[in-house]
């Protein structure tokens, strides 16, 4: 598929599949979906966690505080919003901003798998323990792997993982916000350095096309010498997310 049917094909998924989702209970209790935005052709992609109340009011990710540094981020490597893809593990807002739950994560990764297919980026920055952890297919904690770069597979499109902390663990930490800063320099050497890869063909005895039945499948190369981090929660910004750390 060439970048224009690419992007019609991620449009289409859009209205069809994600702003109609029902397929979990957030789904009763959103004021909006949040599907992503930025450059459906773009060669990096961020995913966050989950949308919070601005995000669930205004049907974007990342407006609020965490989204005003995510763009001071982005600016300081030279790049704005829309020319990148903004996503997150989940579409719709868990009440009161707490940590999306396994069920919830598991019912809308499809979702998140297909966005990646079609925006097929070059590298994937995960901000945050939830996304890190969804699209490494591992258990460590931000704190140990935050800049450890780390080749994956998703459906077939070979990419960089590049994991994060949250915009909003540095809200208020400066030491976390210094390390982001540092994590965010090597953003344009790591796009430079990863060719965009042609999707690999599926076998033969694969499953049927992606899509919210049959998501794409995750692999992990494997990457020596990453431990389990000790985890950390911060809950001094009311609108920030749990599970930062
Ligand atoms: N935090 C996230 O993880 N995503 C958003 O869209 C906003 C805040």
């Amino acid at each position: 598929m060439g970048p224009a049917d690419r992007i019609a094909a991620l449009e289409d998924y859009h209205r069809r599949e994600v702003l109609a989702c029902v397929r979990c209970p957030l789904s009763e209790g959103r004021t909006q979906v949040v599907v992503g935005a930025g450059d459906p052709d773009a060669d990096i992609m961020f995913v966050g966690e989950a949308p919070g109340y601005h995000e669930d009011q205004q049907g974007v990710p990342f407006v609020g505080q965490a989204g005003k540094l995510l763009g001071r981020l982005l600016e300081g490597i030279g790049l704005s919003r829309d020319q990148v893809f903004i996503a997150n593990v989940l579409k719709c807002r868990p009440p009161e901003n707490r940590n999306p739950r396994p069920e919830e994560i598991a019912s809308c990764e499809p979702h998140l798998f297909r966005q990646i297919q079609l925006v097929r980026p070059r590298v994937v920055c995960t901000l945050g323990n939830f996304a890190t952890r969804l699209l490494s297919g591992r258990p460590e904690g931000i704190t140990r792997v935050h800049g450890h770069e780390l080749p994956i597979t998703v459906g077939g499109t070979s990419l960089l993982l590049y994991p994060l902390f949250h915009p909003a663990a540095a809200l208020y930490a400066r030491a976390t916000l210094s390390t982001l800063e540092a994590d965010f320099a090597r953003i344009p050497e790591l796009v430079a350095g990863e060719a965009r890869a042609e999707p690999r063909p599926e076998p033969e005895a694969a499953a049927p096309p992606p899509g919210p039945e049959a998501p794409p499948q995750v692999e992990t190369a494997p990457e020596p010498g990453v431990a389990e981090g000790d985890e950390r929660r911060e809950a001094g910004d009311p609108g920030s997310q749990l599970g930062l750390f």
